[in-house]
Formats: C-alpha cells, sequence, structure tokens
C-alpha cells in the first residue's frame, strides 16, 4: 500500500464523520465503483469547541466492517488514545491515522505508538496543527519505533494567525523538507482540511500532485451541506469523481533528451539568478553593518519602526510591479531584516566590548 513512485495517486475518500449506518453505507456504495484505494470516516472525532458532535465513538466499528463487507473497500479511522487503537483493531479496521490535534502531544502519540506494538496495521501521520516539522518528524519516529513497518504522512495544512484563503495555511516548504529528508516516506495530501471549502480542492490536489506526492486524502459526504462536521469542505461522490477525473498526473523525469537539455540550460541560468541574489544580499548585509557602527556611535537604538514600515510599503508596491505577491515581499524582506537586526546587533556588541575592555 501507499506505493511510492506509482503511476497514480493512492486515493483516500469519505466522509469527516461516520453520522449513521444509512450515511457511510450510502458514500461507501457510491465509492467503490470510483476506484479508491482506502475509505476514510471519523470515529471520534476531536473538536475545537464542546459542545459540537464529537462522533458516534465504538458504535460506528461495526458500519464500516459492514462497508467492508459489502464494498470490498478497505477502511481508515483516526485513532487518538490506546483504547481507540485496540477497539479499531478489535473491528478490523484496516488503516489508523493519527490527528493533527494528537500529532502535537508526544505523549499522547507515544500513548498510541505502545499500544501499536505488535499490530500490522499501517499508520497516517497527520502533520500538527503548528508549523512544527520537529514535531510531525518525532511522531514519526515514535510510530516507527513500536515496529509499526508501515507508516505514511498526511500534510493537512496548519492553523495560522494571519486570514487567508485557506482554512490551514499549506506552507508547502515544510512537507517539501520532510520528503528531503525522508525520501521514502509516502506523502498524501488532504486538500479538504487545508482548504476549508470545496472551491479550491482541486488546485490543492494538483499543486501536491505536482510536489511528487504519492497520494490525496479527501472527505466526500451523501449530503455535504447537512454534514454533522465540516460541511463546508465536503463535496459529493460525483463532484469527486470530476476533481479526480481533471487531476494530472505528471512524470517526476523523462530520458527525452531535449526536455532534460532545456531543462538544464533553465536550471543554469537560475543557478546564476541565485549567485547573483547572494552577492546582492552580502552588500545588503555590509550596509546594515555599517549603520550598525553609524548607530552605535550616535547612540540610536537599532530598531526604526517607522522606516521598517517604509520599507515594507515600498516593497509591496515595488513588488506588485513586478508581479511578486505581497505574501512572498513580506517573507522575504522579514527574513532580510531580522538578519539585518542579526548582524546590526553583532557590530554593537563588538563595539560595547570592545570600548569596556578598552
Ligand atoms: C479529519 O480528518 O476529519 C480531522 C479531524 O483532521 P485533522 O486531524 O487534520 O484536523
Ligand atoms: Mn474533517
Amino acid at each position: 500500500m501507499f506505493h511510492k513512485h506509482a503511476s497514480r495517486p493512492y486515493l483516500i475518500a469519505g466522509p469527516c464523520s461516520a453520522e449513521t449506518e444509512e450515511q457511510v453505507l450510502s458514500v461507501a456504495r457510491e465509492l467503490a465503483p470510483l476506484g479508491i484505494d482506502l475509505f476514510r470516516a471519523g470515529v471520534w472525532k476531536p473538536r475545537t469547541r464542546p459542545g459540537a458532535f464529537e462522533g458516534n465513538g465504538a458504535a460506528a466499528l461495526p458500519w464500516l466492517r459492514r462497508v467492508k463487507v459489502e464494498t470490498g473497500l478497505r477502511v481508515a479511522i483516526e485513532v487518538a488514545t490506546a483504547n481507540q487503537v485496540y477497539e479499531a483493531l478489535k473491528f478490523g479496521i484496516d488503516v489508523l491515522w493519527i490527528g493533527a490535534r494528537t500529532t502535537v502531544n508526544p505523549f499522547s502519540v507515544q500513548e498510541i505508538a505502545d499500544a501499536l506494538r505488535g499490530a500490522d496495521v499501517p499508520v497516517l501521520i497527520k502533520n500538527p496543527v503548528n508549523p512544527d516539522l520537529e514535531l510531525w518528524v518525532g511522531a514519526i519516529e515514535r510510530i516507527r519505533n513500536a515496529g509499526v513497518a508501515r507508516v505514511g504522512a498526511v500534510h493537512r495544512g496548519f492553523s495560522s494567525y494571519s486570514k487567508s484563503k485557506f482554512r490551514n495555511a499549506p506552507y508547502w516548504e515544510i512537507p517539501v523538507e520532510l520528503r528531503r529528508r525522508m525520501p521514502e516516506l509516502p506523502l498524501l495530501c488532504d486538500n479538504s482540511h487545508i482548504c476549508g471549502n470545496r472551491d479550491d480542492l482541486l488546485e490543492v490536489a494538483q499543486q501536491a500532485l505536482d510536489l511528487n506526492y504519492d497520494g490525496l486524502m479527501t472527505e466526500v459526504h451523501n449530503a455535504p451541506d447537512q454534514a454533522w462536521s465540516d460541511a463546508k469542505q465536503q463535496i459529493t461522490p460525483l463532484g469527486y469523481s470530476d476533481m479526480t477525473g481533471r487531476l494530472i498526473v505528471r512524470r517526476e523525469t523523462t530520458d527525452n533528451v531535449d526536455f532534460l537539455e532545456n531543462l538544464e540550460i533553465l536550471r543554469h541560468k537560475i543557478d546564476e539568478v541565485d549567485l547573483e541574489l547572494f552577492n546582492l544580499l552580502a552588500r545588503r548585509m555590509r550596509l546594515a553593518e555599517d549603520i550598525g557602527r553609524y548607530k552605535r556611535r550616535n547612540n540610536i537604538s537599532i530598531l526604526q519602526t517607522a522606516r521598517w514600515n517604509e520599507i515594507l510599503e515600498k516593497a509591496f508596491k515595488q513588488g506588485q510591479e513586478r508581479h511578486l505577491s505581497s505574501e512572498f515581499v513580506e517573507k522575504f524582506l522579514s527574513a532580510v531584516h531580522q538578519e539585518s537586526i542579526t548582524r546590526q546587533h553583532a557590530v554593537m556588541m563588538q563595539a560595547s566590548t570592545a570600548t569596556s575592555s578598552g
């Protein structure tokens, strides 16, 4: 399962929550003919606020067993405690996943890992809600250390304070770095929890495939608007069939010589530009140090909020004229500004040590 380098993505689909036996069976019956690989449904639902639908718990497990028998689909649920692992295994659940609110807590992950010892069940580990790669890696290690051989990662986006069109900011650089560090780990994208709405599901799924993800997890419901949880982001089986039908699966590489040569030329140009950027950044940092020395001599503090605002405003305008998004401009300049401050601080410290010792 979750074959690396498969010719098509591994598809997981099903409702956010198992609401009733009829609902679960109805979605599964419509998804089975579409050729999905795994049916998902939440049985224990970690909800942000109390009072929301928290799942049917163990009572829903026989419904999933019925899905298996009647449709032949393999089934997956989320587990968050040792007891939930035991219950799931007792009912023959084929794949377990650890939710984003659980991955953040090493005690919970360890408890699940200990409960999994000796069980031969594949486990998917969602990214933690906060953008912390180490916590994600740590959870993967804990589950692997318990002897679980088939482990995969699910990218479901990260909580962020700033408003964006996403419910959970994708921060693609985090899963990309996970992939660099664990190249053989299957990586799937939960486009539903990243988007939080129906409109952008295809776009996010396509982006994931273009980053060589191995599969997708998507929430599908027979009557999405009436769903007891995550109504806004769920789609009908028909909508799902439409989405997967539109996905373009590109290859990671080719032996077409022309293509490879042209790609090489373009990459060479990019390397040159990167070098130019580094030279410019080095020049900018030398200027920052000059300013640091000058401020030190005149007893002026490093951070000048008014000046920083001025730089940002000018940059947004200049960026816009050059088709650079304000999100990118802000991220880039913030990093440059932070490094400038570090350099100025270092210069000031040098100067003050020099004065006190001399
Ligand atoms: C879910 O898959 O329904 C879920 C609760 O997801 P997450 O853990 O990503 O929030
Ligand atoms: Mn959900």
